[in-house]
């Protein structure tokens, strides 16, 4: 395949205190150039782990077994450190929930944007990039220190810095979860907008289901550190095939069927020690057979997704379509 991003059975365990913490258990995702794919689950899922391993990000005693990451067609895990940075100053895009904590304190906006600006630009290319950003006022803001910028303004700097390279790949996470209300839609418009124009990839990770399938192309949702399902967004929503998309559907007002009472995902996240032998998701799950707690799941292409459910074919069209809330 020639997709922009690979990522095939990635496992990544953390070791903290003695024990271990498998994030990511066996995950598949493919992204291709320009596409807009959100990865959603539950807090833990694995979603800003999965993501840090595309950029090679993973902190110190994160440890990525058996994978295949690739960007570009390039190998992240093969990567010498020198080639790795080079991989994300020209093609890989990173933006965190956190502006403030993701730009220097210390540095004025104009001379932290200089340093990513490949073409070093005078202040007119400088100003550019906080434009493509909608940053009113670009001069007073290139003279300005983080903490004197909101919130908002904050993290869109911290966008236009991510993307002055035009990058292939945008990995945007939770990008908008410390900001105010009323500035969240128009920073994500302004991103989708952003992406559109340069052709850049977008990976958003987000535990907003009804804004990711609004907002992406496609939908991935992950459990227990898998990707369970993956899919165009409406077709997913329209006919979920893994019941566990169902049931995060059903548990939020923006995607749940019209009329239907809104139910939280029952039961307790999974004990993440890669352990249990069969699908994480059984013990919580409405359709679980012996089976499911027995044998772990391989991906079964149903209506042309690739789904972790042993039961995802005999399923269709069990749950209930969910709501696609209009933009
Ligand atoms: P959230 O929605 O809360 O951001 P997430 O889906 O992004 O969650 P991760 O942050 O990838 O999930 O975490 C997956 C699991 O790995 C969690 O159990 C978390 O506690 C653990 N974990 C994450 N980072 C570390 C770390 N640096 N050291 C040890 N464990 C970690
Ligand atoms: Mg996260």
């Amino acid at each position: 395949m020639t997709e922009l991003l690979n990522v095939r059975d990635l496992v990544v365990e953390y070791t903290a205190g003695g024990g271990r913490v498998r994030a990511v258990d066996g995950a598949d995702l493919a992204v291709a150039a320009g596409a807009t794919v959100g990865i959603v689950g539950e807090s833990g899922s694995g979603k800003s782990t999965l993501g840090l391993a595309v950029g090679g990000l993973l902190p110190r005693g994160a440890v990525p077994a058996g994978a295949e990451v690739t960007v570009d067609g390039l190998a992240v895990p093969l990567l010498a450190p020198a080639e790795l940075r080079r991989l994300r100053r020209e093609r890989l895009g990173f933006v965190f929930q956190d502006p403030v904590g993701s730009l220097d304190p210390t540095m004025r906006i104009g001379r932290q944007l200089r340093l990513v600006v490949p073409d070093a630009g005078g202040p007119a290319a400088l100003r550019r990039h906080l434009e493509r950003v909608r940053l009113p006022d670009p001069e007073r803001v290139l003279r300005s220190y983080p903490h004197e910028l909101s919130g908002g303004m904050a993290q869109r700097v911290a966008i236009a810095m991510a993307m002055a390279a035009e990058p292939r790949l945008l990995v945007a996470d939770e990008p908008t979860a410390a900001l105010d209300r009323q500035v969240r839609d128009q920073v994500m418009d302004m991103v989708f907008a952003i992406a559109a124009e340069t052709g850049t990839g977008l990976l958003l990770l987000s535990h907003d289901l009804p804004e990711v399938v609004r907002r992406c192309a496609r939908v991935a949702v992950m459990y227990g550190g898998r990707v369970v399902e993956e899919g165009p967004s409406a077709e997913v929503m329209a006919d979920p095939a893994h019941p566990y998309t169902a049931a995060l559907a059903r548990s939020a007002p923006g995607t749940a069927p019209p009329g239907a009472r809104i139910e939280p995902v029952r039961g307790r996240p999974p004990v993440l020690d890669g352990a249990a032998p069969g699908c994480s998701f059984a013990p919580r799950c409405a359709f679980s057979v012996v089976r499911c707690t027995e044998e772990r799941p391989r991906p079964v292409r149903v209506r042309g997704r690739d789904v972790l459910c042993h039961r995802a074919e005999e399923l269709v069209g069990a749950a209930p379509p969910v709501r696609l809330a209009p933009p």
